[in-house]
């Protein structure tokens, strides 16, 4: 990556703008990023979405916008679809949602009336704030009825759900989740959908990447809708994607624009079709198999060094860790700040059951897609769940921190990124991306 690609005349334009990226650059290189939902992008998603597409309006869709010149933008949003489509084997595709709560809201307004009821994952037990939270658009908005996992085996309880969905009656079944660490059986949940007359939104925000390789079965045959966001797994840039059958179609886009927004992104609907592009090709497979390994291999190493893993284990790209242990250990917020001390990124979750607030929280949640993207492996996942644990059963000592700090400088300086170049001579800061 140039010198010029990010500057571009931003160092002598806007000095102060162009430190933070800097220092953000540094810092994304110079820790280790375990946060579950964030990846890093390639450097082609990055040239899309700083271009002059940003300067472009082309509200409506293609072949039918609301303003003239858009014979661009259709190129990239077209692609988009068709890209989109092929990769999860979906009738229609709707590109333009900014985010992945966009693309909720979205289809929660086309498929639902005020008032409806819809029956989501309870958050604590790791869904979505979209899924029926009371300060969310959605639980503002329908009445909410709520499912979560079992207690013996903190996974999802399908028979307890298909209970519920006979109680309530619900209009809607919302599943998919932020902290799920299991495959979830979207055939089963289509199946009690139909048994009590419920449409489904699969919300696979996190687990798109394996979605589209086949290495978590699909939603897709199963669901009325389909929604993502484009920035976890799938490591495109920041926003949301919208899948349903053909028969949804047209309310879908009606309710994205004009229901719920204005002028597309078209510079990230471009970048949206860079990350489908390289989605389709044979080595995004791997790179999502080497995500569910190093998974596996850091919850081994975790659960080996005397930490609880929530469910047992992992199918995905994520591991739930219980680092509270009944009040025997930490708790998530400290657990965060420790090793947050020590340049390994994670957040702070609760746990199904908590006994401690969600801002305190029994766990913490981490994920391998960016370091993945980085080229660890095995042996490096194993490394580092040894260095969280040996945090999380020390968190004060200063001689762990030193020496912890120290292996992760030697790990990322092993896993170069968005390589690092010398500036300008007479510049103050040393390195830019
Ligand atoms: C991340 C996430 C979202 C929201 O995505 P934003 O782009 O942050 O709005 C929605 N649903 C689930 C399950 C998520 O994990």
């Amino acid at each position: 990556m140039s010198n010029d690609f990010f500057s571009a005349g931003l160092a002598e334009s806007d000095p102060v703008v162009f430190e933070a990226i800097t220092d953000e650059v540094h810092r994304q290189t110079g820790g280790l990023e375990l946060i579950a939902s964030e990846n890093f992008v390639s450097e082609a998603v990055l040239r899309a979405m700083g271009s002059v597409f940003t300067n472009k309006y082309a509200e409506g869709y293609p072949g039918k916008r609301y303003y003239g010149g858009c014979e661009y933008a259709d190129v990239v949003e077209n692609l988009a679809i068709e890209r989109a489509r092929e990769l999860f084997d979906a009738e229609h595709a709707n590109v333009q949602p900014h985010s992945g709560s966009q693309a909720n809201t979205s289809v929660y307004l086309s498929a639902l009336e005020h008032g409806d009821k819809i029956l989501g994952m309870d958050l604590s037990h790791g869904g979505h704030l979209t899924h029926g939270h009371p300060l969310n658009f959605s639980g503002i908005n329908y009445e909410v009825a709520a499912y979560g996992v079992s207690r013996e085996t903190e996974q999802i309880d399908y028979n307890e759900l298909q209970k519920i969905a006979e109680k309530e009656k619900p209009k809607m079944i919302v599943c998919g989740a932020s902290a799920y660490p299991r495959i979830i059986d979207f055939e089963r949940i289509g199946e009690i959908a139909r048994s009590v007359g419920a449409v489904i939104m699969a919300d696979i925000a996190h687990i798109a990447g394996l979605v589209a390789t086949d290495l978590h079965p699909s939603p897709v045959p199963h669901c009325e809708y389909v929604t993502t966001t484009t920035h976890k797994t799938l490591r495109g840039p920041r926003g949301g994607l919208i899948l349903c059958k053909e028969e949804y179609a047209k309310d879908v886009d009606r309710t994205v624009f004009p229901g719920v927004q204005g002028g597309p992104l078209v510079h990230i609907i471009a970048a949206k079709a860079v990350a489908f592009g390289e989605a389709l090709k044979v080595d995004f497979k791997s790179y999502q198999a080497q995500t569910v390994s190093n998974a596996k291999a850091l919850a081994d190493e975790l659960a080996a060094a005397g930490l609880r893993l929530v469910s047992g284990g992992t199918d995905n790209h994520l591991v739930l860790v219980d680092v509270f242990l009944d009040g025997k250990g930490i708790t998530g917020k400290k657990a965060e700040n420790a090793l947050d001390e020590v340049k390994i990124t994670v957040n702070k979750n609760t746990i199904p059951f908590d006994t401690n607030k969600p801002f305190v929280a029994s766990g913490i949640r981490l994920g391998t897609p960016a370091l993945t993207t980085r080229g660890m492996k095995e042996d490096e996942m194993k490394k580092i769940g040894s260095l969280i644990a040996e945090v999380v059963h020390d968190p004060d000592s200063e001689s762990v921190r030193a020496k912890v700090t120290r292996e992760v400088e030697q790990l990322t300086d092993r896993f170069p990124m968005y390589p690092l170049r010398q500036r300008p001579e007479g510049n103050e800061a040393t390195t830019t991306a």
